[in-house]
């Protein structure tokens, strides 16, 4: 039993009943472990049950061994029955012996279970998140899911350890205890019941007072982790510097965690209170119970109450008040339980809505030429939610609000090619790029690769078919070397080097200061944003994909960067299929289709010269962006390359990609 976790507070949404179909599944996640749960009840009915047999043999060391001898072999005097007196305290000492064995097995099989039903559910839930499609994570805010993940699933051992055995073992504790002190004493039984409720409302009372207050701290404490969290990352530090918000930021904290440490000073103070009550009950009864003896002995001199019995019986009542106190607080702590578990298996519940097809084909890169198709694709975010019925793609209303992400966009884009999306901002080039590697799936018509329908291409080959480069670099807290590898694991240092060297990026990471084996800090702010880029391209080379698909970045690199990152992606692109959203005019002359999207449908498809011949909206986007001296297009070995810093385009404008 642990008397600290008494009156651990639930959050008001999770005091609602339990559904049988929670604890059916809960059942279920430690069926695997029955065996040991069972051992563990076990242990817990032996160690609370042998809790009363002491007491009892202080009645019978009194009343058999110390005093009232029976054998008489004494005269007159008390005379203690050394055997009597042998069997019983060596009872008393091997009692609690053994109880402490068995105490300590059963924490050790409790926390096995705990920890093993733990780390299946923990297992199931990463691997569950990991099949989820995009759409979860965009609409999800990741401390939520890191919540579950940690806090959540951590919470599910003190089940086991806590909930579950403090429950049994209190049962067992309070029956037993109340069966013997009935042997005992029916009349001293009678009293000791008869002072309970003032006990139980005291503690109630104080428990509900100190429930609240808990549950208020947790708020505080959160705020103030929220706090924390904004204002200590990368990018809140950077907005707290760069805006002079030191002192603001110093006196919000400081706020909370006055608040804080008045609210955890009360807590402590109900907590006091609680085992004041405890304890005063625990002084209080012992002379009560004298009192209740002397004159049930005035009345009735031979009544069977003798000094061996007071003493076991103000010991065993003592044994009562924890645990009623503590199963007061049973139906918080069992909702509170359920409540951890409701949450998992909601998370385990969601739909992975991308998922392999059951004719799914693997296909093989090496027999993979790279042809990228959209046939009649439908696409959007989200259902309308005004609409009980999904409209059909021909009630499309032709202007805003716009129904449709992508309205019947259809295109072929030959092996080898170098596809260029260019439309005004939130066109819907990003949604195209999404929509070929399953990151969502289309509604109406198909996406094919190689003729074949990417819903029928397993998820796992279609991942080595594509490779993508985005426009916000992520890398992972670690070395540069562990970064390029997610490329291609089992990838020699000298292929390292060469994807390295043609990424542009090899002579940097030998200046670092260990050069491969350096750890790039936090998605990577230890290195600029070019050198960022150049090593996602390398990590790209690495991986080799047939189909690339590129979002090129619109940050503001300066000339040099520019250039490194553009050389880079030179080889990058070279013999595969590449779909770019571009932003760089050298992309945009390179490419051998360029597709305009405007408001989620193809208008326009040629070469630079077809389209600027053609007058429309493609015509205007490169006057607007590229002719308006924004940018000085250079002839270089017959090449136009873009040079400096390319199309900055503001927020809702147009802009060639
Ligand atoms: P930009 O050049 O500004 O990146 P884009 O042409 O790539 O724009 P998309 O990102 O494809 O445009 O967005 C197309 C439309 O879809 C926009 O109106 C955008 O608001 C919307 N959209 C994008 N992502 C989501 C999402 N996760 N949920 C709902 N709507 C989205």
């Amino acid at each position: 039993m642990r008397h600290g976790r008494m009156f651990r507070p639930i959050p008001e949404e999770d005091r609602r009943p339990i559904s049988r179909s929670t604890v059916r599944r809960v059942v279920a996640t430690f069926r695997p472990y029955r065996g040991k749960v069972w051992l563990v009840a076990l242990a817990i009915v032996a160690t609370s049950a042998l809790g009363v047999v002491n007491p009892i043999l202080i009645k019978l060391v009194f009343d058999r061994a110390l005093f009232g001898n029976p054998a008489g072999s004494c005269d007159g005097a008390a005379c203690p029955n050394m055997h009597n007196l042998y069997v019983f305290a060596g009872l008393m000492i091997a009692i609690p012996i053994v109880t402490s064995i068995i105490g300590v097995g059963q924490t050790y099989l409790a926390n096995l279970v705990g920890l093993r039903v733990m780390q299946d559910l923990r297992n199931a839930l990463y691997a569950h998140l990991q099949a989820m499609p995009l759409r979860f994570f965009t609409t999800t805010r990741t401390g939520e899911i890191q919540s579950r993940l940690a806090n959540d699933v951590g919470g599910v051992q003190t089940v086991v350890t806590d909930t579950m055995s403090s429950i049994l073992s209190n049962v067992v504790v309070i029956a037993s205890t109340l069966v013997a002190m009935a042997l005992l004493s029916w009349q001293l039984t009678v009293l000791s019941l008869s002072m309970l409720p003032v006990f139980l409302w005291l503690t109630a009372k104080v428990g509900r007072a100190r429930r609240e207050i808990a549950s208020s701290t947790q708020k505080t404490l959160a705020d103030l982790t929220a706090v924390t969290e904004e204002t200590l990352s990368v990018s809140g530090i950077l907005l707290s510097k760069t805006f002079g918000r030191k002192r603001f930021e110093e006196d919000r904290f400081r706020r909370e965690n006055e608040r804080l440490t008045g609210l955890q000073i009360r807590q402590t103070m109900i907590g006091r209170s609680f085992f004041a009550v405890v304890g005063t009950f625990f002084s209080i009864t012992p002379a009560l119970v004298y009192l209740v003896a002397g004159w049930v002995l005035r009345d009735d001199p031979a009544s069977a109450i003798t000094a061996g019995t007071l003493v076991s019986f103000t010991t065993l009542q003592s044994r009562l008040f924890f645990p009623i106190g503590s199963m007061l607080q049973v139906s918080t702590e069992v909702q509170s339980s359920m409540a951890l578990f409701d949450r998992i298996f909601e998370y385990l519940d969601l739909p992975p809505e991308i998922r392999d097809a059951p004719d799914a084909v693997a296909l093989r890169p090496a027999e993979v030429r790279g042809e990228v198709a959209f046939d009649h694709v439908w696409f959007r975010y989200e259902e309308p939610r005004d609409r009980a019925t999904p409209i059909s793609p021909t009630d499309a209303p032709a202007g805003p609000p716009r129904e449709w992400t992508l309205e019947d966009v259809s295109f072929r884009i030959e092996p080898g090619q170098l596809a260029a999306l260019v439309g005004p901002s939130g066109a819907g080039k990003t949604t195209i790029t999404y929509l070929i590697p399953r990151l969502y799936d289309v509604q109406r018509g198909a996406i094919t690769i190689d003729g074949v329908d990417v819903r029928k291409i397993r998820l796992e080959s279609l991942g080595d078919l594509i490779g993508v480069v985005t426009q916000e670099t992520y890398l992972f807290h670690t070395t540069v070397r562990r970064n390029l590898l997610y490329g291609k694991p089992d990838a020699t240092q000298e292929e390292l080097e060469a994807a390295a060297r043609a990424a542009n990026i090899h002579d940097r990471i030998l200046e670092l200061p260990d050069g491969y084996d350096t750890v790039v800090g936090e998605r990577g702010y230890k290195l600029s944003g070019g050198e960022k880029q150049r090593l996602a391209i390398a990590r790209v080379i690495l991986k080799d994909p047939r189909i690339l698909i590129l979002d090129e970045a619109t940050s503001n690199l300066d000339t040099t960067s520019e250039r490194l990152v553009q050389a880079a992606l030179e080889p990058l692109m070279e013999g595969r299929t590449t779909i770019a959203i571009a932003h760089r005019l050298s992309t945009i002359l390179r490419a051998d289709v360029i597709f305009v999207v405007d408001r989620g449908r193809i208008v326009e498809q040629g070469t630079h010269a077809e389209l600027l011949e053609r007058g429309g909206l493609y015509a205007r986007l490169y006057e607007q962006q590229f002719r308006g001296g924004l940018v000085q297009a250079e002839c270089e070995d017959g090449v136009i390359l873009a040079s400096g810093e390319v199309v900055r385009t503001a927020e809702g404008s147009p802009d060639l990609g």
